[in-house]
């Protein structure tokens, strides 16, 4: 009989497994792929009795777990490589996976777990609980862990087109996401079970100045340098214009009931109190802000070639995450006046559409609330915008279910250590994760 601390213990071995990310596919450590994979066989013996597994792009894992009848089947998702990090600045080693504390604050240290070994591991705990007691599932169910989410996403781009060209009708998709966590909204004390219903894509645009080179001795009036620092200074100063999408209303509209005093009056009438709420969450944080409109950031400047010459070129690296209810091409417009400087070439290097917004209510949702909240009581259970990207979104045309959701609590410490150093989970939470698919899957 396995107990949660053996799950713990199973979740430490796969941590220490460095399966770290990286955007040429032929410096990745495909031993450390293999070694993760041979470990989940060894650890999961039922469910790899009960379903079927295949590789896609040599690294991804999709398993079928065959059900008793046809009809729509559902796809848990969650992915096994790792953003890159070395020792330094971590509190605790980044593949010790070490734990840290007692009782209740005890914490598992380690990349990954939360960005995404946990709910690799929560998932595949669930199912192996279930398939060891010989449950079978209505409908077949899909496992999909992706191999390189954090950098091309080619793996679970490949398993949606390969499920499609096999007319698999696909009904509920689960993918990491959003989290169950606490003072988001002032005077709401309960926690927030935030299901991500549609998520922002990232469009790459690269900002240039080109300009005859020259001696630094004699500088003209404006060089590559000035113009590109001033686009970017310009872009800054001018956020995007932000707008209650559906979505975030809903969340309001959720949360509302749950303030108190003038926050739940004013978040209770989302469609009066417009401007004020658009206000306040642009306001309120960055993940707030981020929801409601479009953003770009300058992330690679690059200009000059000798320390005594002028640029003969100036260029900006920016990630634009597009709102959901906007465009590239609107950004781009956008972009252009606000930079107002013909000099600066405006080039989309990579687009993508936002994804589309998932159902908010109907018996899939009902289902992912209920799983929620039979494992957190107290938690409001609500839609929002995911901001960063996720594999989910290769199914947003395959299905009109797709959430994004780690049924973890997650302290905003926690949160922030995402893709950062002393990425850590809270050991109850992780136990609490594994519930939650246990009990999903046994819904299913
Ligand atoms: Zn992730």
């Amino acid at each position: 009989m396995s107990t949660p601390a053996d799950a713990v213990e199973r979740l430490r071995e796969l941590l220490r497994i460095p399966t770290i990310s990286l955007i040429d596919s032929a410096d990745l450590d495909v031993d450390a792929f293999e070694r993760f994979r041979s470990s989940v066989e060894a650890f999961y013996p039922a469910l790899h009795a009960a379903a079927e597994r295949e590789l896609v792009r040599e690294h991804t894992m999709l398993y079928r777990w065959p059900g008793s009848t046809d009809g729509p089947v559902t796809v848990l998702m969650a992915h096994y490589d790792v953003v890159v990090a070395t020792e330094e600045g971590w509190a605790h080693p980044p593949f010790a996976a070490d734990i840290v504390g007692e009782g209740a604050q005890r914490e598992l240290w380690g990349r990954g777990t939360i960005d995404d070994k946990g709910s690799v591991a929560a998932i595949l705990e669930g199912a192996e609980t279930l398939a060891a007691a010989g449950f079978v599932p209505e409908h077949d169910v899909y496992l999909l862990f992706g191999h390189d989410e954090e950098t091309n996403g080619t793996g679970a781009r490949e398993a949606a087109r390969l499920l499609e060209r096999r007319g698999v009708r696909i009904g509920l998709v689960l993918d990491e996401g959003g989290a169950v966590v606490d003072g988001v909204f002032p005077t709401v004390d309960r926690p927030i079970a935030v299901v991500g219903v549609s998520e922002k894509t990232t469009t790459m645009i690269e900002l240039r100045v080109e300009q005859q080179g020259g001696h630094a001795s004699t500088p003209p009036r404006e060089t590559a340098t000035s113009r590109l620092s001033r686009a970017v200074v310009r872009m800054n100063a001018h956020p995007f214009p932000a707008t209650l999408n559906p979505p975030v209303e809903r969340m309001l509209r959720a949360v509302a009931p749950h303030g108190r005093g003038l926050v739940r009056f004013v978040l209770s009438r989302p469609r009066l109190f417009r401007p004020l709420l658009i206000q306040l969450l642009t306001r309120l944080s960055v993940e707030t802000s981020a929801m409601l409109r479009t953003t770009a950031v300058a992330t690679i400047l690059s200009a000059g070639h000798a320390q005594n010459a002028l640029a003969e070129s100036a260029t900006a690296v920016v990630n634009a995450r597009i709102a959901i209810d906007s465009d590239t091409a609107r950004a781009v417009r956008r972009l252009t006046r606000v930079i107002a400087d013909d000099a600066v070439t405006i080039t989309v290097t990579q687009a993508a559409r936002p994804s589309a917004v998932s159902e908010m209510d109907g018996p899939r949702w009902d289902l992912v609330a209920s799983t929620i909240n039979a494992v957190y009581p107290d938690a409001v259970v609500v839609p929002y915008v995911q901001t960063g990207a996720t594999d989910s979104r290769q199914f947003s045309r395959l299905s009109s279910t797709v959430y994004r959701f780690s049924p973890f609590h997650m302290t905003g410490d926690e949160r922030a250590a995402l893709h950062a150093k002393d990425e850590r989970i809270h050991v109850d939470a992780y136990l609490k994760g594994i519930t939650f698919f246990e009990r999903l899957i046994a819904e299913l």
